[in-house]
């Protein structure tokens, strides 16, 4: 992981996307350097590793990426939520807010053993919204969040305030 440096030089800047106005932080060029990807999976574990994950839940769709390899990294199983109607077995549900409107998340009812320590993860933690959801889906069936793990934060929202009590980490920060 050593060699790196601050993993804010892979994370492009996109104006005016999806509206104007709006600087999107964009992750594909992390994920196209074989080191900085590896760096950024190896950091998050190292966060993670003294917390006894067993599993990682993830939201789609980019947070399926890094989560499948940390999963692999930290020895535990993978969890994906997912936009409703898209998981073929029983679900339950997690409504959260948008700028305008609602959307939910779910997850298979059975994905997680009672009591289960669950690190929880996205690419990106903006206003918290969709990170709550995937804590929200874990305390239904029982998981424990042992911490919300992110590539970058944008601070300036607040999403950290709103995923309290649990614990926030995120590689690199947008103030
Ligand atoms: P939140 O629910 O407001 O915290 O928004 C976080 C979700 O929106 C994550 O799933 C991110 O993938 C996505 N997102 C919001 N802004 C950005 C961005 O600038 N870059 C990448 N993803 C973003």
């Amino acid at each position: 992981a050593a060699g790196f440096g601050d993993l804010r030089a892979y994370i492009r800047d996109i104006p005016d996307y999806p509206r104007p106005g709006i600087v999107f932080r964009d992750i594909t060029p992390l994920l196209l350097d074989p080191g900085a990807l590896s760096a950024a999976v190896a950091r998050i574990a190292a966060f993670a590793s003294a917390r006894d994950v067993q599993f990682v839940v993830a939201a789609e769709a980019r947070g399926f990426i890094l989560g499948g390899a940390l999963a692999r990294e930290l020895g535990a199983g993978f969890v994906p939520a997912r936009k409703p109607g898209k998981l073929p077995a029983r679900t339950v549900s997690a409504e959260y807010i948008l700028e305008y409107g609602v959307d939910a998340l779910e997850m298979h009812a059975d994905a997680l053993a009672h009591g289960a320590n669950v690190l929880v993860h996205d690419d990106l933690l903006a206003t918290g919204g969709t990170a709550r959801a995937l804590c929200d889906l874990v305390e239904q069936l029982g998981g424990h969040v042992v911490g919300c793990a992110f590539l970058a934060e944008l601070s300036f929202l607040g999403g950290r305030e709103r995923l309290a009590p649990f614990d926030v980490h995120a590689l690199v920060d947008y103030p």
